[in-house]
């Protein structure tokens, strides 16, 4: 009785494969491709982690000293004041509220902050 064999490709060299050792293959990647999903999560969270501690440590920091940031507003805008460094730090969106405001605004702004 002739027995059935596939040909199969390991490193570009041909070789005869049984059916039982393409199931062999099959159940290998299909474990190597169930432990890399699992890897693959497991660094997509220690990534957000990372993310997330990041943010609590750096948070109302200043990013030049490090010294914790008061929110000073002024008119609608809410300026984050550094009394460690003097910097002045404006979040998202402040910078083109300051844009819209008439001409002198910056001005009145940066003589209000100034020591
Ligand atoms: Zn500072």
């Amino acid at each position: 009785m002739a027995e059935a064999h596939q040909s199969g490709e390991l490193k570009g060299i041909d070789m005869p494969v049984t059916p039982s050792e393409n199931e062999e293959e099959y159940f290998a990647r299909q474990e190597l491709e169930r432990r890399r999903r699992i890897a693959e999560e497991g660094k997509a969270a220690r990534l957000e982690e990372e993310s997330e501690r990041l943010r609590l440590l750096h948070y109302m920091r200043c990013p030049k000293c490090g010294t914790e940031l008061q929110e000073v507003p002024f008119g609608d805008v809410l300026v984050d004041k550094c009394f460690g460094c003097e910097g002045l730090w404006l979040d998202h969106g402040e910078v083109e509220k300051l844009e819209m405001k008439e001409a002198g605004f910056a001005t009145k702004l940066l003589n209000a902050f100034k020591r």
